[in-house]
């Protein structure tokens, strides 16, 4: 596309708004003179065609009227020659225009002749002249011949016929030539024709003038030229019917035209036919002349143009000057500054606006000079501060990922990097969800970050070349960084976890290479207790043996117990669910620990369940349960103290109670009651041993019964420990394990001996 700068832009507005009107203005004067000099001009022209018609309507009229008049006279008429001849050598006389005037009998043979110099004396035989047979043959009219030139002088023959006369004459139509009485061709006696001169009458019509250079002719209806001012052309065109004007005039008779006149020159003409003779004047005025002061007009209207064109050429060279240089040379100088050259300076130094804007820009480069800069150093002090934090970054051991909303990764160290086997450049803008594949309970992990705050997840595996990597993720969720929106610590605790499973792996080991000789040594304590010989035994020896059994026992439980934890932990520890009626458990538990019970003075009461209730339960896990929960209330009551054991059903559970109106529990304590090696502290100081697993047991085996274990206490009153457990659902069956599993070797729940 042409683009057009200002300068070009304000020069044709300039000449659009100064021209326009003067153009619309002037045409419109020059149309409206145009119109108004045509019809001055036609008006003119129709006038003057009028007038010189009349003219030669009139010398025509008048000539044939004396004709008439000579030929009516009875002198005539009877062919007086005599006096005849002294009529027409009078009226030759005072006619002038009259060349030759004859009276012709019937035959056609003349009886006078009469011209200037006077009567003629040689008659001549007109019957077979165009006058004559006209006139008889006219019957009754004038007749006006056509018109002759003579040795270069106009004629016109103009003869009358000599009609019978009757005494009803009336002369009052001679103009209409209707004189006498015509009734047949024996009417006429004669003719009397007369040659005209059109000489005087050409010269006054020919006199016509219109405007400067307008001029009258005459044509016949042959469109034969018969008069015009100009001799010469008359002469040699004497035929002009097929000039414009004259074929108009001969087709239409009276009206105005513009076209090419009988010398090929444009001009405005008016015609007016002759009534006598049907010729036409037409009077002609060259366009050229009619129209020269409009030409005038559009002369000025074009010399204001050119005037006012060159006044906007001039007004936009001076704006050019005092505007278009300036913005030019700001706009350079812009330019300049923008490409960093801020010490420019632009050399517009008008006391005006530009001049104003030139002093901004430059000192708008002065500004920009301390703000890029400041602008520099602030980016060094940036790329020192990044430099730094990635250092920091990359020295932190934990894994360190900040991510963008479309969970790409915007930022990772080499230790985050490190777990999936690549470098921090391979991860940087990649999703962080397809290459850290995060499992939790064997199901994937999907990282939520639509609302802020720091989100902890543990337990975390991340499967990678055939490893697992154990991780601890702290997701902080932000709201106001604008191209992160969360950042992941990582903890990788695979090594933990490692040595973890070792030091596992090394109780239960240990644990169960304890088991072996305990067994032994219980083996032959309990030979040396059912052998005879004991009776031979002393008191003293007596209280050795079964303060060994006691011990062996303890250690045994302790043993268990340290199997139990570790199986727990390593998630080994399974239960294999069966029907069993708990009301059995609860009997057969509250029967072997009776003895303990009495050995404290307490009473230890059981209130079954009302009816027959069967769990879905581990028979030894449950008993397990109940026999740690009933020895902890006899431990912890003192002698004396009451002990019950209750169950019932709620729902489809059935709850089991064991109370005590022992020491009770703080309250501080109940919350980690069920922990591993808890124990509370004054139960510690009142002398009862323990390792502070049982409760934790308890609470696992509870667990895997998908079952719920308690304690509402009060300090000094008395405990209450209770658990649930799923009734056995007789029609589905389903909370059982279906093929009853050996489970023995995986579990082994011994019942827990009093310490005392
Ligand atoms: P242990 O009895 O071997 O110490 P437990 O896990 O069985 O371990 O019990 C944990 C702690 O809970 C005990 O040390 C004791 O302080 C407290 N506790 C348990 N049962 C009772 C109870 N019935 N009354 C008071 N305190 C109890």
């Amino acid at each position: 596309m042409t683009r057009f700068k200002i300068g070009q832009k304000l020069l044709a507005l300039l000449l659009a708004v100064s021209l326009g009107p003067l153009v619309v203005v002037t045409l419109f004067l020059v149309n409206s003179a145009q119109h108004k000099l045509r019809t001055d001009a036609v008006n003119q022209q129709k006038q003057a065609a009028i007038n010189a018609a009349d003219r030669v309507d009139t010398f025509l009229g008048d000539k044939t009227d004396i004709l008439i008049f000579q030929s009516q006279t009875s002198a005539a008429r009877q062919f007086d020659i005599p006096n005849t001849n002294l009529n027409l050598a009078a009226l030759v006389k005072q006619d002038r225009d009259i060349q030759r005037v004859s009276l012709v009998d019937k035959t056609g043979m003349e009886r006078v002749a009469v011209d200037q110099n006077g009567l003629i004396a040689k008659h001549e035989n007109v019957s077979s002249s165009d006058p004559f047979k006209s006139a008889t043959f006219l019957a009754g009219k004038e007749y006006i011949g056509p018109v002759q030139y003579v040795n270069g002088k106009p004629h016109v023959v103009i003869a009358v016929p000599l009609i019978r006369f009757t005494e009803q004459q009336d002369l009052t139509h001679l103009s209409t030539a209707e004189f006498g009485t015509y009734r047949s061709a024996d009417d006429i006696q004669g003719v009397m024709i007369a040659d005209f001169s059109l000489a005087n009458l050409w010269q006054s019509v020919l006199a016509t003038k219109i405007g400067s250079d307008g001029y009258a002719y005459v044509v016949d209806d042959k469109g034969n030229l018969i008069a015009h001012p100009d001799s010469a052309f008359l002469s040699s065109h004497r035929d002009v019917s097929r000039v414009h004007e004259v074929a108009e005039f001969l087709a239409s008779q009276n009206s105005a035209d513009i076209g090419r006149s009988e010398k090929g020159v444009p001009v405005l003409a008016s015609y007016k036919a002759i009534t006598r003779s049907s010729w036409g004047v037409i009077v002609e005025e060259p366009t050229a002349s009619v129209f020269a002061s409009v030409n005038s007009i559009y002369r000025i209207g074009v010399g204001i143009m050119i005037g006012v064109a060159i006044v906007a050429i001039v007004c936009s060279l001076l704006f050019r000057r005092q505007l278009l240089v300036p913005i030019q040379l700001i706009a350079a100088g812009a330019m300049r500054i923008g490409r960093g050259d801020f010490r420019y300076k632009i050399p517009v130094r008008t006391n005006d606006e530009l001049g104003d804007l030139a002093h901004s820009f430059n000192s708008m480069g002065g500004s920009l000079e301390a703000f890029v800069h400041d602008l520099q150093k602030r980016n060094a002090s940036l790329s020192e501060e990044r430099r730094k934090q990635s250092s920091i970054l990359e020295s932190v051991s934990d894994g360190i990922i900040a991510i963008n909303k479309k969970g790409e990764i915007v930022l990772i160290n080499a230790p985050a990097a490190a777990l999936i086997g690549k470098k921090p450049a391979d991860l940087t803008g990649a999703s962080f969800r397809e290459h850290f594949i995060l499992m939790v309970n064997e199901r994937p992990f999907a990282l939520n970050v639509t609302r802020a705050g720091i989100y902890h997840y543990d337990d975390l595996v991340l499967p990678y070349a055939d490893k697992l990597s154990y991780l601890e993720l702290v997701v902080a969720v932000v709201e106001d960084m604008q191209d992160i929106a969360a950042i992941i610590t990582v903890h990788d605790l695979t090594p933990g976890r490692e040595l973890e499973v070792m030091k596992l792996d090394f109780v239960a080991i240990a644990a169960h290479e304890l088991r072996t000789p305990l067994t032994v040594v219980r083996g032959y304590l309990d030979l040396v207790n059912s052998s005879p010989e004991i009776s031979r035994l002393t008191v003293m020896n007596l209280e050795y043996l079964q303060r060994a059994q006691s011990g062996v026992s303890q250690l045994s439980g302790l043993i268990n117990n340290i199997l139990n934890v570790s199986r727990i932990e390593r998630g080994t520890l399974h239960v294999n669910l069966t029907k069993v009626d708990l009301g059995e458990i609860l009997a057969r538990a509250v029967v072997q620990q009776r003895v303990s019970a009495v050995l404290k003075q307490q009473h230890l009461g059981y209130a079954p369940p009302k009816e027959q209730t069967f769990v879905a339960a581990d028979e030894s896990a449950i008993n397990e349960v109940v026999t740690n929960l009933i020895n902890n209330a006899i431990k912890y009551t003192p002698e004396g103290g009451h002990i019950s054991v209750a169950a019932e059903r709620v729902g489809d559970f059935v709850r089991v109670e064991v109370g005590d109106d022992g020491q009770g529990i703080p309250d501080g304590a109940k919350a980690n009651l069920f922990t591993k090696f808890y124990r509370v502290e004054n139960s510690m100081t009142t002398g009862n041993r323990g390792t502070g697993l049982g409760l934790f047991i308890s609470k696992s085996i509870i667990s895997l019964h998908h079952g719920e274990i308690g304690v509402v206490s009060k300090l000094g009153e008395g405990s209450t420990f209770y658990f649930t457990l799923p009734l056995y659902d007789e029609r589905t069956q389903h909370n059982v394990n279906k093929e009853s599993e050996e489970l023995d070797d995986i579990h082994g729940w011994f019942p827990k001996r009093t310490n005392r």
